[in-house]
């Protein structure tokens, strides 16, 4: 039986990737900072709540002691994101991009899931196939941002903790080579993060998140994937 716990699955990405988990029997534990929202999402699903703030050092390791007493952990998905959107839905652009919300965006995409993974490390060392899904995105490419015409994003903060993600998910791998971690990009999907502008359905951005939090010990790591293939750093 395979354990599995995802960051922020009350909803979109991360609550179609649980439910998607759990039809294919894993035993998913299912985060949410909040426990109304997380626990009706885990009794819609048959999944078990945990509470779980990736900004709090305690909610963390509360988290963390709670699943390692239950018998310990196969796969993290690290889910939890932000982007920090304007009042009327729009991406904070360049001009307008201070410190402190370069800060907060970084505080929940970067820093959580390093508090994240600092806390659960233990538990995955344990387990004979453990796995780590970093949920990036296609804005974290520098070399797509430098030179791809396509790429087209007015703001600077969450592609800028994106990339961030991308190189823990690279140093991390080569830390652990017994652990298969990866950064995957879902695409642009409909969900509140992006005031429900994006253009996928859940169940196509959860795609590659459910496939790579499904690999074996011969699976890559230290990978960035779509669920089209491999993507440029
Ligand atoms: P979403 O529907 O807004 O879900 C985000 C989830 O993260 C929610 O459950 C939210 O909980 C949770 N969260 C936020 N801050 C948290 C914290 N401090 N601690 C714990 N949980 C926290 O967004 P989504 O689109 O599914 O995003 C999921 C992941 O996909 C993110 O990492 C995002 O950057 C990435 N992504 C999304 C897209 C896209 O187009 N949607 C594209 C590329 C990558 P609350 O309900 O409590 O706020």
């Amino acid at each position: 039986m395979t354990t599995t716990l995802i960051t922020g699955a009350n909803k979109g990405i991360g609550f179609e990737t649980a439910r998607q988990l759990v039809a294919a029997g894993h035993t998913v534990y299912l985060g949410s900072r909040d426990s109304g929202r997380g626990s009706r999402a885990a009794a819609e699903l048959g999944a078990r709540l945990v509470v779980l703030d990736v900004t709090d050092d305690e909610s963390v390791s509360t988290a963390a002691a709670r699943i390692e007493a239950d018998g310990g952990l196969d796969v993290l998905v690290n889910n939890a994101g932000i982007e920090g959107r304007t009042a009327d839905g729009g991406v904070v652009n360049a001009a307008d991009t201070t410190g402190d919300f370069m800060r907060t965006l970084f505080d929940t995409n970067v820093f959580g899931t390093v508090r994240v993974l600092h806390a659960f490390l233990p538990l995955l060392a344990r387990s004979p196939a453990p796995v780590v899904v970093n949920v990036s995105s296609g804005l974290a490419s520098i070399s797509g941002a430098a030179s791809s015409p396509a790429y087209v994003y007015p703001g600077v903060a969450y592609p800028a903790s994106k990339s961030s993600v991308n190189m823990v998910t690279v140093l991390y791998a080569k830390a652990f080579p017994n652990i298969r971690i990866n950064s995957v990009e879902p695409g642009y999907t409909k969900t509140d993060l992006n005031a429900n502008t994006g253009t996928q359905t859940v169940e196509e951005g959860a795609e590659i998140v459910v496939r790579m939090a499904q690999i074996d010990s011969t699976g890559p790591t230290g990978g960035f994937f779509s669920a089209h293939g491999p993507l440029p750093w």
